[in-house]
């Protein structure tokens, strides 16, 4: 009986020992993959909603192409980015990333498209953030409109005061906001009309049950009735079978996107399949 234990205590110490290892050795990397150019951007078109497929942007999503783990995609680094500070240097990275893609965009014609970037509540509590946005924008000669930056409800209302100011200069700049993963959080209507947001996206759980769940359908048309009422603009993300395309366009949303319509993919891919639409 005692071996069991042993080896059972053992086994168990082992496998602490293991995670803790893998822990740190990802964040050895990640420090590593800031600048080492394994960080990488796939992006996700959005597209006006309707018949037609007409594509009015890109959110960019971040990837992380580990030397010996493969792709990785965000759940499997960002929140070790967010404890460790790396999120900054990360975010940054990104931004400026999806700038310099919206420029070429830009340059080809697309004028009136937007790129848009998620920041993490880290990020968005950053004194250096408002700095950095106006940075991201000159380099890349960049009117602000073109892009958009989306943080989720829950960061927004974490300290609503504080993110009145940050929302504030953000808009005052021309920069486009978006409010994600809209209905999870617990907005208030005074809270809500006084944010200068210009979106709200429709958190893809309530996209994902509208055929099952005739609550699901009526909070997405009281969120669009809304987004009507405050002069928002509605997006639904996570759009998978053309009944929910249809369904979302009839209750009113202005954009939509999902693996539907098409998926995150390196920028190369995502100019090709816009060219096969025109
Ligand atoms: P999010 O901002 O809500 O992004 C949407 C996620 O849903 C993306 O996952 C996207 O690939 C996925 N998605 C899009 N359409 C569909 C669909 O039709 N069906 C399904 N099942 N999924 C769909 P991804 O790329 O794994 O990103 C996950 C989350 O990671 C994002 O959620 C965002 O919160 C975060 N993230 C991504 N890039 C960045 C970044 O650059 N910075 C920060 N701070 N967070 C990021
Ligand atoms: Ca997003
Ligand atoms: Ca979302
Ligand atoms: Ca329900």
């Amino acid at each position: 009986a005692k071996g069991a234990g042993k080896n059972g205590y053992s086994f168990f110490e082992q496998s602490m020992n293991t995670n803790a290892r893998n822990h740190l050795q990802l964040l050895h990397d990640l420090r590593q993959a800031v600048d080492g150019r394994e960080l990488l951007l796939h992006f996700q078109p959005k597209f006006a909603a309707g018949n037609g497929r007409r594509v009015i942007g890109a959110e960019a999503l971040l990837r992380w192409q580990h030397p010996r783990r493969g792709l990785l995609m965000p759940d499997q680094f960002i929140e070790l980015a967010e404890k460790t500070g790396l999120i900054i240097p990360i975010g940054n990275w990104v931004l400026n990333e999806a700038c310099r893609q919206m420029s070429l965009w830009y340059a080809e014609g697309h004028r009136d498209w937007r790129v848009a970037v998620n920041l993490s509540a880290v990020q968005f509590c950053h004194a250096g953030l408002i700095g950095n946005v106006r940075a991201a924008l000159d380099r890349h000669h960049l009117p602000a409109n073109c892009l958009t930056l989306e943080i989720t409800e829950t960061t927004a209302m974490r300290d609503a005061d504080a993110s009145l100011a940050i929302l504030g200069q953000l808009s005052d700049m021309g920069v486009d906001l978006s409010i994600d993963d809209f209905g999870t959080g617990y907005s208030s209507l005074l809270y809500l009309k006084r944010l200068p947001a210009n979106e709200l996206k429709i958190d893809r759980g309530f996209v994902r049950d509208l055929e099952r769940d005739s609550d699901d359908a009526a909070i997405i048309s009281a969120i669009v009735a809304l987004g009507q009422a405050l002069d928002l603009r509605i997006v639904a993300e996570g759009v998978e079978t053309e009944s929910q395309q249809a369904f979302l366009t009839g209750l009113g949303c202005d954009s939509l996107q999902g693996f539907l319509l098409g998926k995150p993919v390196p920028a190369e891919q995502f100019n090709a399949g816009v060219k096969a639409l025109a």
